[in-house]
């Protein structure tokens, strides 16, 4: 079985929040740090399972963990390694800002987790810091020989284009990458409820980058029919390779492939859809079956594409909310 909706995709890939608390004050995220708006906890460890055991018994094999900052959680390994136990799931990933990366990631792959995505927005330290609001660059670098040395070899740099912060930086991100075999994800910025004169002053169109990509050489990779929406790219010179996710691309939606659930068990269809559809009230082992059918039941209601080229972001006002 896999969760599908009315125009044929199928979802076999979940990003599950697992707070909104954030320690990163990202410019074009939550500029001024975390605000608390809600008495709700987020969903405890055996909330995790239940949910995560009827995605994967409706079909779901690999579920990233988002947030806010995931690690802000101390039961992080406890969600990992939960995670990884249930049966079906074959990849549990983590997308996270890399506070203390090098001090936490041993517990990490020792708890199962398979992979990792690293939020880098700047080589420039200063810039780094004018975009975070944290002067930790080095440590994240640092971060990352202690990964490759813990076991991830296969590891994603999360860049969000902006224009007045890193739009001239190309060279050195793509010199990085000359011997250094990462995946650079160069994400074009979403307009969100909250950013709107930030994303006017911001927005970096992906396509230019994927010009200036294809006349140095860079080849586009062929795309398995499961593959998300991001593009790939490689060159025989360098050891790295670039992804693209331009969400304001036509067919951006065609090739969705995932579900998200917030840290509060609500499953948005779309990042930028309205309000979430609760799931809380049946994470419980004897509402099971309960909880296979809402899950199939709404999936109709999935839209066939986002209004971001109308400027409409639906309810997501930061991406903490949600995990992007
Ligand atoms: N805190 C973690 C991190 O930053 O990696 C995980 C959550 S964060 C919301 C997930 C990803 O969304 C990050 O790579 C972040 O840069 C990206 N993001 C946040 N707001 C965005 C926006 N408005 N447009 C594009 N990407 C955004
Ligand atoms: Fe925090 Fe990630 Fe948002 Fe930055 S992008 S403020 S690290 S949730």
């Amino acid at each position: 079985m896999t969760l599908q909706d009315s125009f044929g995709r199928r979802f076999r890939y979940l990003r599950l929040s697992v707070t909104d608390v954030c320690n990163f004050r990202c410019n074009y995220c939550l500029p001024d740090g975390y605000q608390c708006t809600t008495e709700e906890q987020p969903l405890s460890v055996n909330e995790i399972q239940q949910l995560a055991q009827a995605f994967a018994r409706a079909g779901t094999r690999k579920i990233r963990i988002t947030g806010g900052e995931p690690s802000v959680r101390a039961d992080l390994p406890e969600i990992i390694r939960t995670l990884r136990a249930v049966p079906g799931i074959e990849e549990v990933a983590l997308t996270t800002n890399g506070y203390r990366l090098g001090e936490r990631v041993h517990e990490w792959k020792a708890a199962g987790l398979d992979r990792f995505n690293l939020s880098i927005d700047s080589l420039d330290p200063r810039q780094f810091h004018a975009i975070t609001g944290h002067n930790r660059l080095q440590e994240l670098l640092d971060g990352l020989d202690q990964a490759r040395a813990a076991g991830f070899n296969d590891i994603r740099i999360n860049t969000v284009l902006l224009r007045q912060f890193n739009a001239s930086e190309l060279d050195a991100f793509l010199e990085w990458i000359r011997e250094t075999p990462l995946t650079l994800r160069f994400i074009e910025l979403m307009r969100t409820g909250d950013n709107a004169a930030f994303f006017n002053d911001n927005h970096v169109s992906g396509e230019s980058i994927q010009t200036r990509l294809l006349d140095s050489g860079w080849q586009p990779l062929l795309r398995s029919a499961s593959a998300g929406p991001a593009r790939e790219f490689s060159h025989p010179d360098y050891a790295g390779r670039i992804g693209l996710i331009m969400p304001y691309s036509k067919d951006f939606c065609a090739s969705c492939n995932r579900l998200r659930v917030s840290a509060t068990g609500k499953l948005h269809l779309c990042l930028f859809g309205e309000q979430g559809h609760d799931l809380r009230d049946l994470l419980k082992a004897e509402h099971s079956d309960a909880l296979d059918q809402r899950l199939l039941d709404l999936m109709p209601l999935k839209k066939e594409t986002h209004f971001l080229e109308q400027e409409e972001t639906g309810a997501t006002t930061h991406f903490a909310m949600l995990g992007g």
